[in-house]
């Protein structure tokens, strides 16, 4: 899995009690490196889990590749790529699990949640014991058993209904909740292009075969004093921009997991340069405003 990666798809590793290995990052969409993962496979090598950060597809087919020479299950972290596509498929539903959240900070939320997808019988037949605190009792709900009882570990991932009625609605706007975020997405995209592509600056990749769920709007600095300096400066404007992230490798308990060798040149460039702007679905109503501002701090400052 990548480093460069929110910590949840790390804890659900360590928390089996096996080990995370991170790989690095491509510079162009700061999604997994299949060349890196590829040297990173060993005999004790289960599983590759891509993070498609921002919204946009980590190279599936690559990855597949690899996946299939080394007998590995891929598990995709869709958290931030609902509705998002590789080659006109779903992100989430091209390896053999899939999961989606629906935290607040998400494009569809309920507050807190999630989904889990699998392609696999097998495995969602597992899931289906897992969530229900081991119990069968799914297959009681359907009238299969007469009384549902205790068949493997478990734990209890079941969704409350309360929150599943507020998913239902969220998941009715996805199409306008991806449009507004699509218009705050351009909208910086435009106002920062022509001032900031010849000074060092880079601003977010889509590739031709991917679409974007405009998830995550971000511009990398030239260095990280300049993005320190204009993180201050944007958020002294009024603008809520922040960084993203402190790489696993590089965090408190990442590093009693990391061997201290390890070399993860991109990841530590890239979180150290990178700047996120705000994107929710209400901006788009005032993205030329709140563009514009942007705009002009950053040419103030370059
Ligand atoms: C938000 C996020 C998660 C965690 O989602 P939860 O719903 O809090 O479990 C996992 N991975 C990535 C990449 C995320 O952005």
């Amino acid at each position: 899995m990548p480093s460069f990666n929110f910590v949840s798809s790390a804890n659900a590793v360590v928390l089996r009690g096996a080990q995370p290995v991170f790989a690095d990052i491509k510079p162009n969409t700061l999604n997994i490196d299949p060349a890196d993962v590829e040297r990173k496979i060993t005999s004790n090598t289960r599983a590759i889990v891509p993070v498609h950060y921002a919204g946009v597809g980590c190279e599936m087919e690559a990855l597949a590749t690899l996946a299939d020479r080394h007998d590995l299950t891929i598990v995709e972290d869709a958290a931030q790529a609902v509705d998002a596509y590789y080659q006109g498929d779903p992100l989430g539903t091209i390896g053999d699990i899939g999961c989606f959240s629906f935290h607040e900070t998400k494009n569809i939320t309920c507050g807190e949640g999630g989904a889990f997808l699998t392609n696999s019988t097998e495995i969602a037949e597992k899931a289906e014991l897992a969530r229900e605190k081991g119990t069968n009792r799914s297959a009681f709900l359907r009238g299969e058993v007469d009384k549902y009882t205790w068949v493997s570990p478990g734990s209890s991932y079941v969704q409350s209904d309360i929150l599943a009625a507020v998913l239902e609605v969220q998941l009715q706007r996805r199409e306008v909740i991806k449009e507004r975020r699509r218009r705050v997405w351009e909208g910086y995209h435009e106002a920062l292009a022509p001032e900031l592509e010849e000074t060092g600056f880079r601003l977010p990749v889509i590739p031709n075969d991917r679409e974007s769920n405009y998830h995550i709007f971000y511009v990398l600095a030239p260095n990280q004093d300049l993005r320190d300096r204009l993180l201050e400066r944007l958020k002294s404007n009024g603008v809520d921009a922040t960084f993203h992230y402190i790489p696993l490798h590089s965090s408190p308990f990442g590093q009693t997991i990391t061997p201290d060798d390890v070399s993860l040149p991109v990841t530590t460039e890239c979180s150290n340069r990178l700047i996120r702007l705000p994107v929710y679905p209400q901006l788009s109503h005032r993205i030329e405003e709140v563009a514009e501002r942007v705009r002009s701090v950053f040419s103030e400052m370059v």
